[in-house]
């Protein structure tokens, strides 16, 4: 079974609508080549995503110089606008990974002192049984 949305056209994707300005998404921070944009649906407050203007699916697709120093503009801006204690920035490159939307970006979640019980591990929650690796 299939949970990815798969976008074989530009016309078909969410992101590509938000970058060409057909929803009243909040954009944070853009280039001519990237944009970053609060997520509908955020994890915490501020949670942004950033995207590279051209549809492309993945990582392997990507210029990854490039898109770093526009993800570290983006994280400035944030932590400037939210002023979190820390912050997650992760990928779901493919659909294994947790990929649900055919257009790469990045996610950069705010996190705030008590957001979570006990937040050690992060990042290696996607498997979530595994995020504490020592007691
Ligand atoms: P993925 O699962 O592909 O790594 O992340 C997709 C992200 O896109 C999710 O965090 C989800 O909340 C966000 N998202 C889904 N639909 C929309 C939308 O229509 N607008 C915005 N701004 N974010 C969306
Ligand atoms: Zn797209």
């Amino acid at each position: 079974m299939s949970y990815c949305l798969h976008m074989s056209q530009q016309e078909e994707c969410i992101f590509c609508e938000i970058i060409d300005g057909k929803h009243d998404t909040t954009v944070l921070l853009e280039t001519e080549a990237y944009i970053c944009f609060l997520d509908e649906f955020p994890v915490t407050n501020g949670h942004a995503l950033v995207a590279p203007k051209t549809h492309i699916e993945n990582l392997e697709q990507a210029d990854w110089n490039d898109l770093f120093e526009f993800l570290q503009q983006a994280h400035t801006e944030i932590k400037d606008r939210y002023n979190p204690d820390a912050t997650n920035i992760g990928l779901n490159n493919g659909q294994e990974a947790g990929q649900t939307i055919s257009h790469l970006h990045w996610h950069i979640i705010p996190r705030y002192e008590g957001d979570l019980e006990d937040p050690r591990g992060g990042v290696r929650g996607v498997i979530p049984e595994k995020r504490i690796y020592r007691e």
